[in-house]
């Protein structure tokens, strides 16, 4: 029978299943237990924040870390045009509108320039996106922001792990976001994360998460909060996957170098790369051709799904979306066509990957882009 490589899939041990199992039986299902704050305890430490707040997922994490930096309606929010939906999406859950930067075509990450080009009086906060596994230039970012007062919340959904100049990513900014749906580097099933080393952001995010409940006097509700609390199920499977990041982490750095031997001999082929001295955790496999478009693209896809490797498009900008405004985002829109993301999970052997990559090159022949 032909082997099938998706792009990802979580690595299920023999903990997950036990601290799940022990969850269940023991009927905190629900989003009390002693999974959540071990998850808790541990993110914080892994990030070296001194807060964590578990949600059910990165997207409703986005949406909570706004609302505390104090976006509101009218407000601007600056984003990079190349990430996934949820970026955006979050800030106009918070009734702001989305203003998208271009990227730098290395770290794929917002272009400080362009942040700095776009702010104005209603300029409230900035979404650096660890895009892929790799930090944004979180020192530029940090000054533009402290320079004109505007909060900064780091999607780090993507980056568990990865440093910018030494400091992990999640703890630079005011807020960090993270995300543990299925494809993440460490999966809740679903889940989210926000860490922060602010008592008054933790405190207001705790209090958001959970309907706006006062915490002295139960069931009165002094403004309008939200049901985003994780349960004590999806904690228990991302405790487990915590005790193994440090192996997942180093396992993906393997693969990405096991990819690098088996494509240099094709230096057109542009692989993952290091900017401004950052650690990069590689999340996903990145493979960008010169010169590709939309169409030809997805003949590559199909081209390497009919040969058992799944693949998938880089994002779209944000500003092609029809609910977005337009954006002259050069850098974003050219990149946006020319990359896939390849087989990229911590379960594939060096075999594996000499085996997608015969094929890939295979494909790449016949269809003449290399
Ligand atoms: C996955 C992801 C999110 C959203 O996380 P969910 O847990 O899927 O809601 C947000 N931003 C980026 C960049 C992501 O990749």
């Amino acid at each position: 029978m032909k082997r099938f490589f998706p792009v990802s899939q979580p690595s299920i041990g023999e903990k997950e299943i036990a601290y799940v199992t022990d969850a269940v039986s023991s009927g905190w299902v629900s989003s009390i237990g002693k999974y959540i704050e071990e998850f808790e305890r541990t993110f914080a430490l892994f990030c070296g924040t001194r807060f964590a707040i578990a949600t059910c997922n990165g997207t409703t994490a986005l949406h909570l870390a706004l609302v505390c930096v104090g976006v509101k309606e009218g407000d601007e929010i600056i984003v990079p045009d190349l990430t996934f939906i949820a970026t955006a999406n979050a800030a106009r859950y918070a009734g702001a509108s989305v203003v998208t930067v271009d990227i730098e075509a290395g770290s794929l990450c917002m272009d400080p320039a362009a942040v700095r080009r776009s702010i104005t009086p209603k300029t409230k906060a900035i979404i650096p996106v660890h895009l892929y596994g790799h930090p944004a230039n979180m020192e530029a970012i940090m000054a533009i922001a402290r320079e004109h007062a505007i909060a900064v919340v780091e999607d780090a959904a993507e980056a568990h792990g990865a440093e910018f100049r030494g400091k992990k990513v999640g703890s630079i900014g005011d807020i960090g976001v993270f995300s543990f749906y299925g494809n993440k580097v460490v999966t809740a099933g679903e889940g989210g994360m926000l860490t922060t080393d602010s008592r008054e952001l933790y405190d207001k995010a705790r209090f958001l998460r959970d309907h706006a409940m006062s915490p002295e006097r139960r069931y009165w509700h002094p403004e309008i909060g939200f049901n985003y609390r994780m349960t004590n199920l999806q904690a228990a499977l991302a405790v487990a996957q915590m005790e193994r990041i440090e192996t997942f982490i180093a396992k993906r750095d393997e693969i990405m170098q096991w990819y690098r031997d088996e494509l240099k001999s094709v230096p057109s082929l542009r692989l993952n790369r290091e900017e401004h001295g950052s650690k990069r955790v590689y999340w996903m496999v990145c493979l960008e051709i010169a010169g590709l478009n939309d169409a030809r693209r997805s003949e590559l896809m199909k081209a390497l799904r009919e040969l058992g490797v799944d693949s998938r498009p880089y994002f779209y900008p944000i500003s092609d979306m029809p609910m977005y405004s337009t954006a002259s985002t050069p850098v974003a829109h050219r990149v946006s066509v020319e990359g896939i993301n390849l087989p990229s999970y911590v379960d594939l052997t060096r075999n594996d990957v000499a085996e997608i990559c015969g094929l890939l090159l295979k494909v790449l022949r016949t269809m003449r882009l290399i």
